[in-house]
């Protein structure tokens, strides 16, 4: 008998999706939309969709929205003659458009649903375009297969910092330089990063590095390529760093980046979870000791002493809470890893994603800590996520703008919102999720949560709580 969809699973197991044909507000985004987000964090690269129009505008439009920054994603702009005859002189042509209009110093390339279908070979294309126009200067091109009904947003923006890897590092020059594959987090976290790694003295390389390209400053003239991005120089002296701090639980190192700078060039890999919460920071921060041969700098110990008291002080709002966490899989695993340290039981932990490796991930950052782990739902869509919320009656909810809607509004429950996108708040690109000091501010922000909720639900209306 097929499982029954919406039924309760065993605490801690994926359940798996029914097979359906549809979903009622997806609970994740398109796969080349990721690989697009990773190709803007390369100096002078330009992302660009192998594929119809289309495409690149919803993406546009995402990325804008959550980013507020104007975001230029080139397309091949196929139509109905090239979905049969294939989209290799669009493609050509397309590349060269962007390098005379854009002077891009690198592209990016991500296939789409339509060309995967159509079967477009684009490592053989990107060869030929390179042998017919070698007598310009030519980019970088860097290519990547993203068919969106194979995988998220999440899936595309690892597969390309894969391909970035595989295609400009080599080891040629050893050199001091740390990796750094930091997921796909916020501009303001990129920023705190670089602080870390220069308070170790490391000399970190953080791939991508869109913080400046997606959070820049006011300019008088519009600039076709905004400054910033991981110089490409940089990427290809990954091969001879010293190490790599990928982060993910999910990310299996046998497809990542880290995984393959490990087995292609030696590059020792430290994989440690998103740094939210006090032990997944603590993991962090020892290999950072441990990489410098520096012991803890005052200032972050300060930071670390000062989350440790918060967690004291707000331990009696949050004791017994509930919540539900979806989104991509390594930041719901990491909410997960967070929440049960703060007192709040993520009772259901949910995502797009279906890696297949969600359900171990959580349990293996909450099992020292709740009796039972949450149930996890993978391939899940806002749909279902809301009919499991409505029998949970979680006190939080913590996840994307996405799920506002259904999950915030309709339940009247508080949303923290962390991840992408966040198009209804202001100010998305600064949130901070890492470190003591991202996490001192997600807890701050989860607490005063739920004392506004006490606030609102009550008659009397607490002045002083
Ligand atoms: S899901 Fe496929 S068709 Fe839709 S925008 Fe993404 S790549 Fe294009």
């Amino acid at each position: 008998m097929p499982p029954v969809k919406g039924a309760a699973n065993t605490p801690g197991e994926a359940v798996k999706p029914d097979p359906f044909v549809s979903t009622t507000n997806a609970c994740k985004m398109c796969k080349p939309l990721g690989a697009a987000l990773a190709f803007m964090g390369i100096e002078g690269c330009v992302p660009f969709l192998h594929g119809s129009q289309g495409c690149a505008t919803y993406m546009r439009r995402y990325v804008i929205s959550h980013f507020r920054e104007p975001v230029d994603i080139a397309s091949s702009a196929l139509g109905e003659k090239q979905a049969i005859h294939g989209g290799g002189p669009n493609l050509k042509l397309g590349l060269l458009n962007v390098m005379k209009k854009y002077g891009a110093t690198a592209i990016g390339v991500a296939t789409t649903c339509l060309t995967e279908t159509i079967g477009d070979d684009v490592s053989m294309l990107v060869k030929e375009f390179k042998k017919e126009f070698g007598d310009l200067p030519l980019p970088e091109i860097v290519h990547v297969s993203t068919p969106s009904y194979g995988g998220t947003q999440a899936e595309g923006f690892q597969a390309a910092l894969r391909a970035v890897v595989d295609q400009l590092a080599t080891d040629e020059a050893k050199s001091t330089q740390v990796n750094v594959l930091s997921n796909f987090v916020s501009c303001e976290d990129i920023r705190h990063l670089k602080d870390l790694f220069e308070d170790f003295g490391l000399n970190a390389a953080i791939l991508p590095d869109y913080s400046e390209r997606l959070d820049g400053p006011a300019l008088e003239d519009y600039v076709k390529i905004a400054p910033g991005g991981t110089p490409v120089a940089r990427i290809r002296a990954m091969g001879g760093a010293r190490a790599t701090i990928e982060f993910g639980r999910v990310l299996d190192p046998e497809k990542s980046a880290g995984g393959l700078l490990a087995e292609r060039f030696s590059v020792p890999l430290h994989s440690l979870g998103l740094p939210v919460g006090l032990r997944e920071c603590d993991a962090f921060f020892g290999v950072l000791e441990e990489i410098s041969g520096r012991p803890l700098p005052r200032r972050h110990e300060l930071a670390r002493g000062r989350l440790v008291d918060a967690y004291v002080d707000g331990h009696k709002y949050l004791s017994g809470k509930t919540a539900v966490v979806y989104g991509e899989e390594d930041l719901v695993v990491a909410m997960c890893a967070f929440l049960s340290e703060i007192g709040v039981k993520p009772v259901l932990a949910a995502s797009g994603g279906q890696s297949g490796r969600l359900a171990g991930a959580v349990s293996a950052v909450t099992a020292d800590i709740l009796r039972e782990p949450p149930e996890v739902r993978e391939g899940v869509d806002f749909y279902e996520i809301a009919a499991r919320a409505r029998e949970l009656s979680p006190d939080l909810v913590i996840g994307n703008s996405k799920g506002y809607r259904v999950l915030g509004r309709e339940l009247d429950i508080p949303l923290i919102r962390v991840g992408f996108p966040i198009h209804d708040r202001f100010g998305a690109q600064r949130v901070l999720h890492l470190g003591y000091a991202g996490t001192q501010r997600l807890f701050d922000q989860i607490v005063n949560a739920v004392i506004e909720k006490k606030q609102a639900d009550s008659d009397v209306g607490y002045g002083y709580i």
